[in-house]
């Protein structure tokens, strides 16, 4: 391991266009065994076949960071609890299901964190504000679920478990590096209700079923459903309006050309699934993190989706792709957190094609996000800025697929699909970084 980076060089680094990591990454507890690392081109590439698929469940076992220890239990905090804890600030956001995998290697971190974690292994994730002028109120709390320290770098894999928000006043306190203690209230979430709820006899509900999480449901019984609704003043279609079911279907439908499989049907975790990977702006995802409820996260997402947009280079403004060329190559879906030895946690999203790109350096498979893929650099064709990374293997089905880091390029959205957008977007946030109006 060459010199520690400490967090504030990783940060440093996020803010330097040029930044681009290392060509052969060092101290990779993955090292190659039988396969040639060294001639796979793109050129040289077999064509696609059957055998081999890629097993989607490696990439959440992080399994670069080597064999880590167990932590087990969790506190499921009370809903509105208050409660002083650890936070850590990166510049990525984590919602409540998915994974965090975090390498913690400045001798002041690792000598803070394992005493806070051994009394309770919860911290709170927090993330820059849509300004990138400070910290964003809301964070999600993280359950460490495995851990090791070995050679005074500190593995920790996370997962996301409960919104949460910044007591209005509260003092944070600087710890070190990316080390804050902050005072937070747990937000509730809310359970699934329709609008029609309690208002038909419990000795009816058995029978004609009006309401239901399932949208085919809903719609078998639609008759009934109709006559319930003749006694309210308000149209039959409000209310159907209102029904998370409606937006799991929307939403559903417009993703179905995606990866259909790994798409969680459930409302709440839906709306999880869709801001961890829909490509969204950053103020977009933290607009989402905001709201309350499935519906209204849902609801949001739908008008989010409705709108066009592509990948560009984050410093030049050239176009690298566009969400239609997202896959998921994880069980997590299409854009997880990665870290590499150094510690900096790249946000990466996986495509199939990518275009106006060059490559640099040779492929190499040390500390391989993908087991039995080998990496090599991706840059911007016209500015050489960092975008992420090819990955290739002779063996494994895709032969070829592109990691894009989250930092390396900006969501552009070309064009805004109703007026109803609008209200959405006067309400409360603006659009300032990533919104370019044609
Ligand atoms: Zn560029």
């Amino acid at each position: 391991m060459s010199e520690p980076e400490n967090w504030a060089n990783a940060d440093d680094e996020e803010n330097d266009p040029d930044y681009v990591p290392p060509a052969e990454m060092e101290n990779g507890h993955i090292t190659s065994d039988s396969e040639d690392e060294t001639n796979t081109s793109e050129e040289e590439l077999p064509p696609v076949s059957q055998e081999g698929d890629f097993d989607t469940d490696l990439p959440t076992a992080h399994r670069y960071l080597g064999k880590l220890d167990n932590v087990r239990g969790y506190t499921l905090y009370d809903d509105g609890q208050v409660i002083n804890i650890l936070a850590i600030y990166t510049a990525t956001m984590v919602f409540p299901g998915f994974t965090l995998p975090l390498v913690i290697n400045t001798f002041m971190e690792t000598s803070i964190l394992p005493e806070f974690l051994e009394k309770n292994n919860v911290f709170v994730l927090l993330c820059a504000n849509s300004t990138f002028n400070g910290i964003f109120n809301y964070g999600v709390t993280m359950e460490v679920f495995e851990t090791q320290q070995r050679d005074n770098v500190l593995s920790i894999k996370a997962r996301g478990r409960q919104r949460c928000k910044i007591v209005p006043g509260s003092e944070i306190k600087n710890l070190t590096g990316r080390l804050k203690h902050v005072t937070v209230q747990i937000i509730a979430e809310p359970e699934i209700s329709t609008p029609l709820c309690d208002t038909q006899m419990i000795s009816l509900k058995q029978k004609r079923l009006f309401t239901s999480t399932l949208y085919g449901d809903l719609m078998k019984n639609y008759k009934y459903r109709r006559y319930h609704m003749a006694q309210f003043p308000i149209s039959s279609w409000v209310y159907d309006k209102n029904e998370i079911s409606y937006y799991v279907k929307l939403i559903l439908e417009c993703l179905a050309h995606y990866v259909g499989e790994y798409i969680p049907e459930d409302p709440i975790k839906l709306s999880y699934w869709f801001v961890q990977n829909y490509q969204l702006s950053h103020e977009e995802r933290l607009h989402i993190l905001k709201l309350n409820s499935g519906l209204e996260r849902l609801k949001l997402e739908y008008k989010y989706l409705k709108l066009e947009r592509s990948m560009c280079c984050n410093s030049c403004g050239i176009q690298i792709t566009d969400p239609s060329k997202v896959f998921a190559m994880s069980k997590d879906g299409i854009q997880s957190n990665y870290v590499n030895p150094g510690g900096h946690v790249y946000e990466t999203v996986t495509v199939m094609t990518a275009q106006n790109f060059k490559l640099e350096g040779q492929p190499s498979r040390q500390f391989s996000w993908f087991p039995g893929y080998a990496w090599t650099i991706m840059q911007c064709k016209s500015c050489a800025n960092h975008l992420g990374w090819q990955f290739t293997s002779n063996t494994l089905r895709p032969r070829c697929f592109y990691g894009l880091a989250k930092i390396g390029f900006k969501v552009v959205i070309h064009k805004k699909a109703s007026s109803e957008f609008e209200f959405y977007q006067s309400r409360s946030t603006t659009f300032a970084s990533d919104y370019i109006p044609v």
